[in-house]
């Protein structure tokens, strides 16, 4: 086992990280940018390195700046975290080039899941259903109209490089494809300096419902269900929970399968997510994330294991401590994030918290690097933490959800807690009936 691990990452996912090293009597190293000095996880850390000034290019994104911290600390392994450098294959690369060990999948695994096509193709491969659509990039507008026809419509346009909702566009009608086709490549190249696009059947009302796969680095894999995110905004997750109220265990039981024996064949180590649209009892991939993600606490509770001390006893070559059959679903949980943003525009707004008091009892889990007197800085993402419930079955979820949400205070900033309140008085998700749009639409005709 390692003696000391290096947390590239900040806020909650860093404590969230750190948390799991103090319990497993491993030394964890903090980074962090000047304008972090203060901050929970450097406090938290057994040691703490300065990696550069407040901007996120210049520090954690700065490849030189963590290999150097590593070196200095004598730091035997690097946990990402979510975001930042987490997917970045030429950091990995980097990583394993110096002898250090990346806690997460290989370089190439990271690659190849990153590359739209390039993943679509290998799931598809691997007996994973995948959205109907064209084999690869559509390079004009001919090809387009003849595989768009193929497909039926409506059809969805997308970028291979994308991210971020970005380089998007649908196409309803025969009459709409040039003008997508136009503007998905003119957004993608001029986000992400490649013009490439590919054509997808566009579901009209489905679900985001992901998969929770760890593969245990010897060729042996398991999943951990589903997680339901439908609630989104902008294409940013705001409410997640497990099991999704749309999925039964034997449809459970099934693609977990389906997606357990995929990353098992390509000798996949480490937690990963499978992400599918789901719609009419059909599951749909769209992309693969390679890393841990911010709603994983949802699976945590409902399967009762700490997957950050298993990403780091695969990392470390020990292997998984469970096998499938020794995974048992038990009740419901569900994860709110709560952004330092001011509602009704969620415009950012960082700045003092005065006050902080975090919700307890019986099934109620706060993660947050927040502290009275810590000021956010306007620099990094929003969230400033997550809360989660578990409960017996999904009506007790939710109940708690309402009462914890009572119980917390966070005085000095504005924050979308009041949201969560509201939402939880809407029938539709009381009776667990959304889907990716709703959220939006729910957004859109509320008084402001
Ligand atoms: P990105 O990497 O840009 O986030 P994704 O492929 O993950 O792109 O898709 C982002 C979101 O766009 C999905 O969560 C879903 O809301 C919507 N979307 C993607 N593909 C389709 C599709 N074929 N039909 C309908 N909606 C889609």
């Amino acid at each position: 086992m390692f003696h000391k691990i290096l947390v590239a990452n900040r806020g909650e996912i860093a404590l969230r990280v750190i948390r799991a090293c103090r319990e497993m009597g491993i030394r964890s190293v903090a980074v962090h940018s000047t304008a972090d000095a203060d901050a929970m996880h450097v406090r938290m850390a057994d040691e703490a390195i300065c990696i550069g000034p407040p901007p996120a290019a210049d520090s954690y994104l700065s490849v030189p700046n963590i290999i150097s911290a590593c070196e200095i600390t004598g730091s035997e392994a690097i946990h990402p975290g979510y975001g930042f450098l987490s997917e970045n294959a030429s950091f990995v690369q980097v990583v394993e080039d110096h002898g250090i060990t990346f806690i997460g999948p290989s370089s190439a695994h990271i690659r190849v899941m990153g590359d739209k096509i390039a993943a679509k193709e290998t799931m598809k491969a691997l007996g994973v259903p995948v959205v109907p659509g064209s084999d690869g990039g559509v390079p004009d507008i001919e090809t387009a109209r003849r595989v768009a026809a193929g497909i039926g419509y409506p059809v969805l346009v997308k970028a291979t490089a994308g991210g971020g909702g970005r380089g998007m566009k649908v196409a309803r009608s025969p009459d709409d494809l040039e003008i997508a086709f136009r503007t998905a490549r003119a957004e993608a190249r001029a986000a992400f300096g490649n013009d490439e696009v590919y054509l997808e059947k566009y579901l009209g009302r489905p679900r985001h419902v992901e998969i929770q796969v760890f593969g245990d680095g010897k060729g042996r894999a398991v999943h951990l269900g589903e997680r339901d995110c439908s609630l989104q905004r902008r294409h940013q997750k705001v409410f997640e929970e497990a099991p999704g109220p749309a999925v039964d265990a034997a449809m459970r039981a099934r693609i977990g399968a389906v997606c357990a024996d995929a990353v098992a064949r390509i000798g996949y180590s480490g937690a990963g997510t499978i992400e599918f649209l789901y719609e009419d009892g059909e599951f749909f991939f769209i992309e693969m994330n390679t890393r841990l993600q911010v709603e994983h606490p949802v699976t945590e509770a409902v399967f009762g294991v700490d997957l950050v001390r298993e990403q780091i006893r695969v990392a470390a070559g020990m292997g998984l401590s469970f096998g499938q059959d020794d995974l048992q679903l038990n009740g419901h949980a569900i994860e709110v994030r709560i952004n330092a943003e001011r509602l009704p525009d969620f415009a950012p707004c960082p700045g003092r918290v005065k006050v902080f008091h975090a919700p307890g009892g019986l099934g109620v889990r706060m993660d947050s690097a927040l502290y009275g007197g810590y000021a956010i800085p306007p620099y990094y993402d929003s969230l400033i933490g997550k809360l989660i419930v578990h409960g017996r079955d999904r009506g007790e979820a939710l109940a708690r959800l309402n009462r914890a949400l009572g119980e917390i205070i966070i005085d000095g900033v504005d924050t979308t807690l009041p949201l969560f309140r509201d939402l939880l008085e809407q029938p539709d998700i009381q009776a667990g009936r959304y889907d990716i749009h709703w959220l939006e639409a729910w957004l859109a005709q509320r008084p402001r």
